[in-house]
């Protein structure tokens, strides 16, 4: 357990981190879900050593290649609740189908760009608007509560949900959704306009000018993205940027993030670089423990 870092991530910056962990020794896992913004790239032609122009799933399914022959291990799945250990000194990382611990992990989860922009959630956040359902279910104990979403990681979110709440709903907001949500669950499909309160959300208003009065709205759509997971450990952002130190480290100890999700120059370059430093540093943190 204690040489053990876990990667969030097998991007640029992931697989720059892991690289970097393993040659210092650590045993690194990379969880992954597949294909990140990279694979999206037709052609890189801006980046280092390659004389003609390669697509960028070309690159990703080379690294990934070259980390998997110096012994990094692949867990792939959707990261949906990153955590504390509580029966070491540690972080837990889960999914549908796998639970791992780490003294230390490293978010390479890319840029989330799926976030709901409508009036209230901002203002409204710590005030019935959460991000973590594992972490504040609790407070909603027979209350009405909604979860934003319409994937597998709004059904993983209202699942924690459950047992707590008296009643939930699922606001896809306009999107279909082929995820079978239990019949308990009220699914709402009409487009969010507005989330309304005095001091505590008391209610959604849809665009069509229907109501529905809540205690709590949970937030849960797309995947479970970079911001998505530093929000559920009280990881401090700068807007939608994970906010990091010169070694790439959050205000969490152990919690290190690099790439695309720390913001500034959105290229591999730059992705590999604090890949690198990141991968680092966690090295350094955990032969510190
Ligand atoms: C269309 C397009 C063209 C581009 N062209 C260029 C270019 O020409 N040159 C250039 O330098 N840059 C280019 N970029 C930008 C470049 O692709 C990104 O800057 C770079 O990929 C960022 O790397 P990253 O590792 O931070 O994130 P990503 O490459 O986005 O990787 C994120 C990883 O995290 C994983 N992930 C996310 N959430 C979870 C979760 N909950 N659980 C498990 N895994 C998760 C994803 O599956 C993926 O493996 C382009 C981007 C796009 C979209």
């Amino acid at each position: 357990m204690e040489k053990k870092i876990i990667v969030i991530g097998s991007g640029p910056a992931g697989i720059s981190a892991a690289l970097y962990a393993r040659r210092s020794g650590a045993e690194v896992t990379v969880v992954t879900k597949g294909a990140g913004a990279l694979a999206k790239a037709e052609r890189i032609e801006n980046y280092y050593g390659f004389a003609e122009p390669l697509s960028g799933a070309e690159l990703e399914r080379q690294g990934i290649a070259g980390a998997k022959k110096l012994g990094v291990i692949f867990q792939e799945g959707e990261v949906m609740q990153l955590g504390f250990n509580d029966t070491f000194d540690g972080y837990q990382v889960s999914g549908p189908s796998f639970e791992l611990s780490a003294p230390s992990v490293i978010l390479a989860a890319g840029a989330s760009r799926q976030s709901l922009r409508v009036p209230g959630i901002a203002e409204f956040e710590g005030k019935g608007v959460s991000y973590c359902a594992i972490c504040d279910a609790f407070f909603y104990r027979q209350k009405r509560v909604a979860v934003i979403g319409s994937g597998e990681y709004a059904l993983h979110e209202a699942e924690v949900l459950a047992p707590h709440a008296a009643e939930l709903h699922i606001l896809t907001n306009g999107a279909e959704t082929d995820v079978a949500f239990p019949q308990e669950m009220l699914l709402h499909k009409q487009k969010i306009a507005a989330v309304e309160g005095e001091n505590h959300v008391e209610r959604i208003v849809f665009e069509d000018g229907s109501l529905l009065p809540l205690d709590g709205i949970f937030l849960a759509i797309g995947t479970a993205g970079s911001v998505a997971l530093a929000k559920k450990m009280g990881i401090l952002l700068d807007g939608q940027n994970i906010r990091v130190d010169d070694n790439m480290a959050t205000n969490v100890p152990g919690i290190f993030a690099a790439g695309d999700c720390t913001g500034g120059l959105l290229q591999v370059a730059k992705a590999v670089y604090d890949g690198a430093r990141a991968g680092l540093a966690a090295s350094k943190f955990i032969r510190g423990k």
